[in-house]
């Protein structure tokens, strides 16, 4: 049950995430959303340590995308210092921008990483294109409309995988 929303790696943040791992793998792309993933969905840029990581993931030779849902002028003012490609009203969870990206950046789904806050929009959107899918603890609890009805259903799902994988939150576990 729910298997589909269950992601590959579930982490307290962006930070938690095993790059040189997902790399050994044959982790090639990175796609990360934007809002309560690498910044609260209320401030307009990213802060330093997002930067400096963003940077250290380019010198490791990651191919990095960003894939948010969120309005062009958001995405693109977030992206100013960042400077990587960026898709805006993405529509995740469906694959189409995902797809189109992944051929741009030369890579299978299987070498790619879709890294979110969201089990509906993020995690879903990964697993359903065949990509390794990310976790990560939302940034803050405010959350737009939208999004604050999907909580609820995602407690439930997260309740269920954490049955499954006792010791998942803020740790790595693959999926069963
Ligand atoms: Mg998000």
């Amino acid at each position: 049950m729910f298997t589909c929303f269950y992601p590959d790696h579930y982490v307290a943040s962006i930070y938690d995430i095993p790059y040189e791992e997902l790399w050994r793998k044959g982790v090639r792309g990175l796609f990360f959303d934007i809002d309560n993933t690498m910044a609260p969905y209320d401030l307009p840029r990213p802060d330093a340590s997002a930067i400096r990581l963003f940077q250290e993931l380019t010198k490791m030779q990651f191919k990095i995308c960003i894939m948010s849902n969120g309005k062009k002028a958001r995405v693109a003012l977030f992206n100013e210092n960042l400077k990587v490609p960026a898709v805006h009203r993405a529509g995740k969870p469906f694959g189409y921008n995902l797809r189109k990206s992944l051929k741009t950046m030369g890579l299978k789904p299987g070498q790619a990483a879709m890294i979110g806050d969201q089990v509906f929009t993020d995690v879903w959107a990964g697993n359903r294109m065949g990509m390794v899918s990310i976790l990560v603890s939302p940034i803050s609890e405010k959350d737009e409309w939208i999004t604050k009805i999907k909580r609820g259903a995602e407690k439930i799902v997260l309740r269920r995988y954490r049955q499954l994988n006792p010791s998942s939150e803020h740790t790595t576990q693959k999926k069963k």
